[in-house]
């Protein structure tokens, strides 16, 4: 069942499409070709394999945006593929820095649709890297209560080489693509925790997330990349199986009729077997624990009774609990819980045997944090397309 329930969210997907690589002006942007797709289209345009294998490495070692720099490239070539292709980058509508140093890119693709793109600094001094918050919808198909990209209906999907040219731009901005002299340092974890459920644009985001992960690239390791889902069981498995990546699971409630309401995917994918997929996720041992996160409502989800249930509900699983306290956003009818509620709640969570962080909020002043992302772009009329 499960197998073509995931066959009708690819299709439904579908529907949503983002554009093309070709461009208006008859070039192709080559961001978000696979590697494989990428080199058969330069030894169709009469290159040498070995010549479209550094290309690949300019663009995604090096951060390369244009055809003049591949020094190991004759002459001649940079000019024929500068004729027939570019390097895109998503433009950069605004450019917005935290007080605590979150910073929120709003980046405008090809099409004029816009999303946002947050890096996080980190802050722990053993370990200085941050993450790149990545959006993989613009809008979000679903309505989770709390959170404010709930409130934009589902513009369209965002293609692979918009979802890994958002941690290109954000490496480009702070000038992070390795040297011979320098290797990335700052920019090296990707959490897809921006606008949208990852889930139901799989098959871009597993593109990007490849070209992530390919050696001869960006090469993150897995471990550095965490996908997070409201719980699109199906494609759970899916994602385990083809990406193996850290899974963040927004659980947010312990009982179904809280979570139907807050979660409204609930109602399709309850907890139990959504709980049930988390602990078939491959990878699932102390080394590799499952994230669940729990957002903080003031009086709605965070009693100590609440804190009780969540331990026995993932009792067995290697898994931690990252409390996120309540990010307010205009109109948000849901307010954080109090300090000390907080403090219960982690404690119970902590004896229960999870580690139980709770998230600082960062960037709330430039709307950055965690469900407070939004845009304007709407879904344009089939008419006007
Ligand atoms: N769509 C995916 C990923 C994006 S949201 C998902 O839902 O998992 C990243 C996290 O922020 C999710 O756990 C989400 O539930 C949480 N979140 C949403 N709105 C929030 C808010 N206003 N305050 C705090 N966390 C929020
Ligand atoms: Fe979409 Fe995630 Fe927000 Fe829910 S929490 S509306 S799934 S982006």
């Amino acid at each position: 069942m499960d197998g073509a329930d995931a066959a009708r969210i690819e299709a439904k997907a579908a529907a949503f499409a983002p554009p093309s690589s070709l461009r208006e002006d008859g070039r192709i942007d080559l961001v978000g070709l696979s590697r494989a797709e990428l080199e058969a289209l330069l030894v169709e345009a009469g290159m040498e394999r070995f010549r479209a294998r550094q290309v690949f490495h300019w663009i995604y070692f090096r951060g390369v945006t244009d055809f003049g720099r591949m020094s190991s490239i004759a002459r001649p070539a940079q000019a024929r593929l500068a004729e027939k292709f570019v390097i895109g980058r998503p433009g950069t509508v605004r450019d917005e820095r935290s007080a605590d140093g979150t910073r929120k890119w709003l980046l405008r693709f090809g099409d004029g649709q816009e999303a946002e793109t947050v890096y996080i600094p980190g802050t722990d001094a053993e370990d200085a890297r941050g993450a790149v918050c990545i959006s993989s919808q613009v809008g979000c198909t679903l309505t989770c209560r709390f959170c404010h990209t709930g409130t934009q209906p589902l513009v369209r999907n965002l293609g692979s080489g918009e979802i890994i040219g958002q941690f290109m731009a954000a490496r480009d901005a702070y000038g992070e693509w390795p040297t011979p002299q320098s290797e990335a340092r700052l920019l090296s974890n990707i959490v897809l925790m921006g606008m949208g459920e990852p889930l139901y644009n799989f098959e871009h985001v597993a593109a990007a997330m490849r070209l992530a992960m390919d050696a001869e690239g960006i090469a993150l390791s897995r471990r550095r990349i965490t996908l997070s889902t409201s719980g699109v069981v199906p494609m759970m498995d899916r994602c385990g199986a083809e990406l193996g990546v850290n899974l963040a699971v927004s659980l947010h409630a312990v009982n179904d009729a809280l979570r139907d309401r807050l979660v409204p995917l609930n109602r399709k994918y309850p907890i139990a077997e959504l709980i049930a997929a988390c602990r078939r996720y491959p990878g699932a041992s102390n080394a590799r624990r499952i994230t669940f996160e729990y957002v903080m409502l003031k009086g709605v989800n965070d009693s100590e009774a609440d804190a009780r249930a969540l331990v026995r509900l993932i009792a067995g699983l290697p898994a931690k609990v990252n409390l996120i306290p309540f990010n307010p956003w205009p109109g948000a009818p849901f307010e954080t819980s109090g300090e000390g509620a907080i403090r219960r709640f982690a404690a119970i969570v902590q004896d229960g045997g999870y580690a139980a962080p709770v998230r600082a909020p960062r960037g709330r002043d430039i709307l950055a944090a965690c469900g407070q992302l939004r845009t304007d772009s709407q879904r344009r009329r089939k008419s006007a397309a």
